[in-house]
């Protein structure tokens, strides 16, 4: 296993952590606040967050209302003190940007390039993406891709899309750029995203399901992230739904994906004679009762997806996301009755379905965050996010 290049870990004081952390997520806090809830003595709180100013990381916000006597002075995390890259790798797009530790994007960068592209070219666009968003307190690289990803030894071991088996891109990357870079599946990076900046921000345990092109899901678990003991945890897209079902891509039978993705919109916008997803969107919008049909069908098999997830799991939440997302006002009114409507008796019962929240900036934003999350990490904690 590697370890993370350098120490760039913020925290190594566990204390330290304590305030930088609570500040981050529910701060500004006065500094009785902080005290309070660390249990830090109020000198060796004054002291530690003199220092944190002195660095940068946190800043003084004004001060709180108070009803009698001198007003307390709040303290704020800043988050942009660093940053982090993130990166996309699409089938012939490279996408990147620079996300601040609170996950908001500072500037941007993309590039195409041919399909089917050699790991060298990418990785040299990589390279090059990091210069042109080279800023001050540069953290590392985290970079989103489709498919298999070891995440441990940053390989990307499957990835249809680019032609790729058992690339190893983290190592080459590191030794060019001189910062730690991570890889990671691009819906696991969306579901990271989600949960430390989007629609996940208040649940410990949800899955982020998308739909577009595949249907893919990412699971939280106790506020981390699961990917399973091989890194491949989350394939709901190939979670048979009829084992006597038409033939899916990667060529079992029956695989939710063939009946709820852009995939199934093709094939049913070719079957009924529609030019293209685009129109038949639109006749479903405009009455069409089989263009309705074919959404509704959809958010049906998708439910059943979610269905059999909420019975393993038992989530506060699902989270929908992806690129066909456009279309939900089409596909999930059947997609809540299907998981509402079935789900084993009291699992779904308080079951919240909501909307992702970052739309495509996700997966960047996520790349980038898998990077600040080892830099928040305590010292105690487990690694990556
Ligand atoms: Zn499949």
């Amino acid at each position: 296993m590697r370890g993370p290049k350098g120490d760039q870990r913020l925290l190594r004081d566990y204390n330290r952590g304590l305030v930088v952390n609570l500040l981050r997520t529910d701060g500004p806090l006065s500094r009785a606040d902080l005290a309070r809830r660390t249990g830090l003595a109020p000198s060796a709180l004054t002291q530690r967050i003199r220092d944190l100013i002195d660095e940068g990381l946190v800043t003084e916000a004004g001060k709180k209302e108070a009803s009698t006597g001198r007003p307390p002075t709040l303290v704020s995390f800043n988050p942009d003190y660093a940053s982090a890259i993130g990166v996309k790798i699409e089938g012939t797009l490279l996408r990147a940007a620079r996300v601040n530790l609170a996950g908001e994007v500072r500037a941007r960068y993309e590039e195409e390039f041919a399909p089917s592209p050699e790991p060298s070219k990418i990785i040299s666009l990589v390279e090059k993406a990091a210069e042109r968003l080279n800023a001050e307190r540069i953290l590392g690289v985290g970079i989103s891709i489709s498919g298999f990803v070891d995440t441990i030894n940053g390989i990307d071991i499957y990835s249809p899309i680019l032609g790729w088996e058992n690339v190893d891109l983290v190592e080459p990357l590191e030794d060019r750029l001189d910062l730690p870079v991570h890889l990671e599946n691009d819906v696991n990076a969306l579901t990271l995203a989600e949960r430390w900046h989007g629609a996940g921000v208040d649940y410990r345990n949800f899955v982020c399901m998308t739909v577009g092109e595949g249907v893919g899901a990412g699971v939280v678990v106790d506020g981390s992230l699961y990917r399973g003991a091989f890194g491949g945890a989350g394939e709901v897209g190939h979670m048979m739904i009829d084992p006597t079902g038409p033939k899916c891509r990667c060529g079992e039978n029956g695989c939710l994906e063939v009946f709820a993705s852009d995939q199934y919109l093709r094939r049913e916008a070719t079957r009924l004679a529609y030019a293209d997803i685009d129109r038949m969107e639109q006749a479903a919008r405009a009455g069409d009762a089989q263009a309705i049909d074919v959404f509704e069908k959809m958010g049906y098999y998708l439910g059943i997806g979610a269905k059999n997830l909420v019975n393993l799991l038992n989530p506060q939440a699902i989270v929908l996301g992806g690129e066909r997302m456009e279309a939900s006002d089409l596909f999930s009114p059947a997609f809540e009755a299907e998981v509402r409507g079935h789900s084993f008796a009291e699992a779904a019962k308080d079951l919240e379905i909501v909307p992702a929240l970052l739309g495509e900036d996700g997966f960047l934003i996520g790349a980038a965050t898998i990077v600040a999350a080892e830099f928040f990490r305590l010292p105690t904690e487990r690694t990556l996010g």
